[in-house]
């Protein structure tokens, strides 16, 4: 979607550390972490939140969350870890390109 940065992550036309990477989904580095490891993941389609996910999205939102462990797992997160998604701006969402925080501190 056009002025939306995390679909130029997506799209590699802005830069960022990328942890995983497959056809449908992304994860990379927060550029201003709340934690010592802080990803997010996000999918590679475009929609504005969680709260605009719809039917068609059930698949891709069940794979995003079964990777969130095993990415988890390999940042070093092996303790533990907190998952958020901010969902409108009455719920502290500022990019408006659904996203799975992923934060913890290496065990
Ligand atoms: P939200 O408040 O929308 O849930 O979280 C947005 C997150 O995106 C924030 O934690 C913020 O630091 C991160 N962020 C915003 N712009 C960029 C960017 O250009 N690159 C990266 N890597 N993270 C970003
Ligand atoms: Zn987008």
């Amino acid at each position: 979607m056009d002025n939306c940065i995390f679909c130029k992550i997506a799209t590699k036309d802005i830069p960022a550390q990328t942890i995983y990477e497959d056809d449908e989904m992304l994860c990379f580095k927060d550029i201003r972490p709340a934690a010592p490891v802080h990803l997010l993941l996000i999918p590679k389609v475009h929609f504005d939140s969680l709260a605009h996910a719809t039917a068609e999205h059930q698949t891709l939102l069940g794979k995003m969350m079964l990777k969130v462990p095993q990415i988890a797992h390999e940042a070093g997160l092996t303790d533990g870890f907190k998952t958020l998604i901010n969902t409108g701006k009455g719920g502290g969402q500022e990019v408006f390109h659904l996203h799975i925080h992923i934060m913890g501190t290496p065990a």
